[in-house]
């Protein structure tokens, strides 16, 4: 480890030693967040992750690199592929990082695969809340190795992790498949996963424009790419989903070739298409001459910090919700009558059942993710409560980054209890950091934001102008 690396950890180390002994719990702050959940209040005790943000080593006999948990995956990309290596899993959003990914429970759309981001990490650097710096991995603390992920940071905290890479290759042929409902779209996402084919493909996701007409997308990895080639990260490129969108009403069946870059982060602009919403709140015409010129305003990190500044994340339902495949359709029918948002993502995930906290930690061949993205018909609170119910009734689970409205009890239904309280107490994160539950759920109405401010529309349009 570099002497840098090994500063700042001690550091890290003595902020939260000197935190505890004053009795307080502090949150990791990272300088910034792709969670959509409300950041915690000015007063909230925070211990500074800002300087962890390197690459540490990549090494290329061992198809290893071991970072920092702050390195984005945008710079993780550049840093690898520049070895002509990448991780097996790159989340969509370029500023995600290796340590929200590991603790957020993150993926992409070759989960089905390799399951989610932390199946590439072999071991984790962690400081536990006394202090005291260890290694978990399969040999070494393998219960922490197994509860780090998706435990928002209440069992410790990440300073480093050793991810396995993988031969990188320039373009995706990306294949889209129209499919006419949402028993269709599951049942070819199975099948292609599950299939005696599976082993051939390295991206698989899909999105639902209406409950008639959605597009499968199937990705492999190629070095030649064929015609046409297709970018999707330029500001005169079309938003992957309108593009996609508009292949689905063309095309039954369509292939082209995408750098692999445009391909992860195809979604970026415009934030799949949640984007839209800053348009329809400003009343700017929703076009691709606007999207032209509003393009720097329009990529993931500035339409956080607009939705947080502007109070709209309690308008604006977000969430990602981990179903058993089995439960898959039954779940996009509800969203499709019941909520009636749609676009809807779909996404397979390799099931996970060791880590305890992962959103894929449930009991089925595959696991299918369903981002319901949109205003809802119903209320907001509402809404969100009854996605929660209904999560619960199909035996899935949510992805903690959102809202979230669940009693305690009810939480807890979804994990072990007694399993984590116990984790908690092995690796004395009880008295250093706030429980799963304290730092996931969301207070409403929050006492200190109230709920959507009357201003909200001005202060949205001005910080979407100044950002
Ligand atoms: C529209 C939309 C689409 C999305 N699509 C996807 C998607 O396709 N795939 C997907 O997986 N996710 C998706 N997400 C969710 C997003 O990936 C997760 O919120 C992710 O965990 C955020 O990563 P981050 O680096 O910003 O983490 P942060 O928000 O910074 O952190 C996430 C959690 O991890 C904790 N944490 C961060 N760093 C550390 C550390 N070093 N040690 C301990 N704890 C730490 C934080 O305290 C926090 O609880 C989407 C979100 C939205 C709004």
């Amino acid at each position: 480890m570099s002497t840098d690396h090994s500063r700042a950890v001690s550091d890290i180390a003595s902020q939260l030693t000197a935190l505890s002994r004053r009795g307080k719990r502090p949150r990791v702050y990272r300088g910034g967040s792709n969670s959509t959940r409300p950041a915690p209040h000015a007063e909230t005790e925070l211990v500074d992750l800002n300087g962890l943000n390197r690459v540490l080593a990549i090494d290329e006999d061992r198809c290893e690199a071991l970072v920092e948990p702050n390195v984005s995956m945008e710079r993780l990309v550049a840093a690898t592929l520049e070895r002509g290596y990448l991780p097996p899993v790159v989340m969509e959003f370029p500023g995600i990082t290796v340590g929200g990914g590991v603790a957020g429970g993150a993926g992409e759309s070759s989960s089905f695969t390799h399951g989610l981001f932390h199946r590439c990490v072999s071991e984790y650097e962690v400081v536990l809340g006394d202090g005291e710096l260890v290694t978990a991995s399969p040999t070494a603390h393998e219960p922490l190795y197994h509860a780090l992920p998706g435990s928002c940071g209440s069992l410790g905290i990440l300073t480093a992790a050793r991810l396995r890479l993988r031969p990188a290759y320039p373009f995706v042929k990306l294949t889209y498949y129209r499919v006419g409902s949402f028993a269709e779209a599951v049942a070819q996402l199975s099948e292609l996963c599950l299939g005696s084919g599976g082993g051939e493909l390295d991206f698989v996701d899909a999105i639902m424009f209406s409950p008639e007409r959605g597009v499968v997308m199937v990705g492999t990895s190629t070095a030649a790419p064929g015609s046409p080639v297709r970018r999707f990260r330029r500001a005169r490129d079309e938003w992957f989903y309108l593009h996609a969108e508009r292949v689905s009403r063309r095309h039954s069946r369509y292939t082209e070739y995408v750098p692999i870059r445009d391909y992860f982060f195809r979604y970026d602009r415009g934030a799949f298409w949640t984007g839209k919403q800053a348009f329809v709140v400003t009343g700017v015409p929703f076009n691709r001459a606007t999207r032209f010129m509003l393009n720097a305003f329009l990529n993931t990190e500035t339409l956080y910090t607009a939705l947080h500044g502007s109070n709209l994340s309690y308008r604006y339902l977000v969430q990602d919700i981990y179903l058993p495949r089995q439960r898959a359709e039954e779940f996009l029918q509800w969203v499709s009558s019941r909520l009636k948002i749609t676009p809807l993502w779909l996404w397979p995930v390799r099931p996970d059942e060791r880590s305890l906290f992962s959103p894929a930690c449930l009991s089925t061949d595959l696991v299918i993710d369903v981002g319901v993205w949109g205003v809802p018909a119903l209320e907001f609170y509402q809404a969100n409560r009854e996605i929660e119910q209904r999560t619960l009734e199909l035996a899935g689970r949510k992805m903690l980054y959102a809202h979230l409205y669940q009693p305690e009890e009810e939480f807890w239904r979804a994990y072990d209890r007694t399993r984590y309280l116990e984790l908690r107490r092995r690796y004395r994160a009880e008295q250093a950091f706030p429980s799963l539950f304290e730092k996931v759920r969301t207070r409403y109405p929050d006492p200190l934001k109230t709920s959507v401010p009357a201003g909200a529309k001005e202060v949205f349009k001005s910080k979407l102008v100044r950002a």
